[in-house]
């Protein structure tokens, strides 16, 4: 990788991993970050997707509501096509792209037409799936060897490609994949071959997916199970002892967020470690930014700001009221050259603790940080620390209540409410959210502010979600603080909780509550 020295194109072809978006190589997430364009499918999973660059773009060649998904012809087209433009291509596929991945008519292709690639393998489901079961795919006791067989063909042909009497014989595990369709005719194969009956049997769903489920059965058993349970694609079909491991193996449905998908609305730079607090309790974050937030372009508000700025060093109080209003302020100064030494003399109060530390970020350390994220919080934090006469300026957003300067003037200062930055619906296109809020594949959705549930419905309308209050109700929606709990109520939302403390440590322990009280795993999982 690194720089091309000319203007050829060049196609990646990479291993998504099997669905968790940590399973992707370094080098994998690399070429994804590095890229001009991304083509992917459904299996590679749209998370990872949002790793790209933002101005990176993105082809589906998955199905899509309007669409049918491309053939494999038109997609090794497509690759030779976008090379040809000087590109950096990046060929995204679930697994392991050498893993019945087509990656060698792709390959083909591509040589063909001279355009270099690389391929750059990934963890296949074949063995990550049944690890994320509690299933290990050899054990010193019960397989030494495993084999990856296709369950895709139709039973004639599989019995035509597939050698049954050398698979039945073998004492290592058979791992089937794309072969729920043809289970029945699977177990009868193996048994005619001679596997015993009693053979342990696993499918397993969707693995490392929020979606993840396993069944197990034996030889005998298992079709007239996955018709019971109605049990669908895709799954691994894992046969053999080590099935019987996961009796003692199981871990990953014990993590308390495990089987949650999570709506992230803010962008990913403000949420990181939300996010990773979300992975790291077994749910699976799905970033879903609704916000971006813009320094003002009018004019005559640039010149309202700068008036401000240039009177700074003669104000008693600054008050930041957001992690975007401190960037905002920030960029602010820098435009008119203000140096931060101008703010030695002023006191300096952050609406929380987040904010508090961008406020740090900058060199610069409040004197103050209110306990309760709020204007309210604010209020009672100063209200016996302001005096008459003094004054106060309050960096913050267009849209945000006027409440707290309401108070502080009614206290006798002279406050110069700031409007530093605008927030706007951030422009992009998704592809699957309204078919995974339709599905009921997004369980739990927290909002961390008033303009992020406005802003979230809005977002929904854009990407073809017809009743997005309808769609959102069917996941456990959570607030934080009763400021954005009461706008969610006003607009027909149902709230599973509110967070007691407005952080979003709290939000994370709402959520967290809420799933340990209500979660029920289905019982054959
Ligand atoms: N190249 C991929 C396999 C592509 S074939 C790899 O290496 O994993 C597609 C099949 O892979 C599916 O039908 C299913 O059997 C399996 N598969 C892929 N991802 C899966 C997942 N997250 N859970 C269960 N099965 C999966």
């Amino acid at each position: 990788m690194g720089e091309r020295s000319n203007a050829e194109g060049i196609v990646y072809l990479v291993g998504a991993g099997p669905g968790d978006a940590g399973l992707i190589t370094v080098k994998g997430m690399r070429c994804l970050e590095e890229a001009d364009i991304v083509v992917y499918d459904r299996l590679a999973g749209p998370r990872l997707i949002q790793m790209a660059k933002p101005d990176a773009v993105k082809i589906y060649v998955g199905k899509r509501p309007d669409h049918h998904a491309m053939k494999q012809g038109q997609i090794n087209q497509l690759l030779v096509e976008l090379a040809r433009t000087g590109k950096r291509v990046v060929r995204l596929k679930g697994g392991d792209p050498c893993v019945f991945g087509r990656v060698g008519e792709e390959a083909a292709v591509l040589k063909q037409h001279g355009i270099p690639y690389e391929i750059v393998p990934g963890v296949t489901s074949a063995v990550a799936v049944p690890a994320y079961a509690g299933i290990p795919v050899t054990h010193r006791d019960r397989a030494s060897s495993f084999s990856v067989i296709t369950g895709h063909e139709t039973p004639e042909r599989l019995e035509e490609r597939v050698d049954w009497d050398e698979l039945a014989r073998a004492t290592g595990t058979l791992l089937f994949l794309m072969g729920v369709g043809h289970i029945r005719s699977i177990a009868e194969q193996l048994m005619r071959c001679g596997r015993s009956q009693d053979t342990p049997v696993a499918l397993v769903r969707y693995g490392t997916r929020a979606e993840q489920a396993t069944l197990v059965g034996t030889l005998a058993t298992i079709a007239d199970e996955v018709e019971r349970v109605e049990f669908r694609a895709p799954a691994v079909i894992i046969v053999g002892e080590v099935v019987l491991e996961r009796e003692v193996m199981k871990w990953a449905e014990s993590r308390p967020l495990f089987g949650q998908r999570v709506l992230v609305t803010r962008a990913r730079a403000q949420s990181e470690s939300f996010i990773r607090a979300i992975e790291a309790l077994g749910g699976e974050p799905y970033e879903y930014p609704v916000i971006e937030t813009k320094l003002p372009s009018d004019a005559a508000r640039l010149a309202d700001i700068e008036e401000a700025l240039y009177e700074i060093s003669s104000m008693d109080w600054l008050i930041l009221t957001s992690a975007n209003g401190v960037h905002a302020f920030m960029d602010h100064m820098k435009r008119v050259k203000m140096d931060v030494r101008k703010l030695a003399s002023v006191r300096i109060v952050a609406v929380g603790p987040k904010t508090r530390e961008i406020i740090e970020s900058y060199g610069l350390i409040p004197d103050y940080t209110a306990e309760q994220f709020s204007q309210e919080g604010v209020f009672e934090l100063l209200k016996d620390k302001v005096s008459a006469g003094e004054r106060a300026l309050i960096a913050t957003a267009d849209l945000a209540r006027r409440w707290l300067r309401d108070q502080l003037q009614n206290e006798g200062l002279e406050v110069i409410d700031l409007d530093t930055y605008h927030t706007v619906l951030p422009d992009y296109e998704d592809y699957h959210i309204a078919e995974l809020l339709l599905e009921n594949s997004i369980q739990l959705v927290p909002f961390t502010s008033s303009s992020t549930v406005t802003h979230t419905l809005e977002m929904l309308k854009r990407h073809r979600v017809e009743d997005p209050v309808e769609a959102l109700n069917r996941t456990a929606i959570f607030c934080i603080g009763e400021q954005t709990a009461k706008t969610a109520l006003e607009a027909g939302l149902k709230i599973a909780a509110v967070s007691e403390a407005s952080t979003m440590d709290g939000l994370l322990q709402a959520m967290l509550q809420w799933v340990q009280s209500h979660h029920q795993a289905a019982a054959w999982s």
